[in-house]
């Protein structure tokens, strides 16, 4: 595991630790930091391979941040945030919309109600 790190330019003690803990969730049968299933036998036994650098080129997370009809971000307790307005993927309320055409349809509306409500205040 070691050479690995070093072939990829990541810190080796991180890189144990990380491959530890995935370890001990494949032992145990269950994920506690990610939930994720399956999680087959473990990183235990050499040869080791490694693909990448990976690079992430699509950023964003469906649903957004809570907002009102005014495009205002909620924060803590459903607080407006003063002066603070998402639209688009960063404002969707929390939606997750599931048709062809209304992600941009809302990317779009959104925007154009944040820009008015951000310069009317
Ligand atoms: C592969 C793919 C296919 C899709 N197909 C469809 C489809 O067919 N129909 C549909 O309706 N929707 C589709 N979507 C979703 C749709 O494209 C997005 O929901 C929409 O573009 C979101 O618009 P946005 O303005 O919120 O964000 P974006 O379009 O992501 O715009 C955000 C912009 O902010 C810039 N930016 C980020 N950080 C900073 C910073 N710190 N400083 C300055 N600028 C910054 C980014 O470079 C980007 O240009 C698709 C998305 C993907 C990824």
């Amino acid at each position: 595991m070691d050479g690995l790190a070093r072939a990829l330019g990541i810190p080796a003690a991180s890189f144990a630790a990380t491959v530890a803990a995935y370890n001990q969730s494949a032992d145990e049968g269950h994920d506690q930091a990610f939930g994720r299933t399956p999680l087959g036998l473990g990183l235990k036994v050499a040869p080791f391979y490694a693909l990448g650098p990976a690079k992430s080129w699509v950023v964003f997370t469906d649903g957004g941040l809570a907002v009102t009809a005014r495009m205002e971000v909620l924060g803590q307790g459903g607080r407006v945030i003063p002066g603070l307005y998402a639209a688009g993927s960063a404002g969707q309320g929390g939606v997750l919309l599931q048709a062809h055409g209304l992600h941009l349809c809302w990317a779009f509306s959104s925007g154009r109600l944040a820009g008015r409500q951000a310069s009317i205040g």
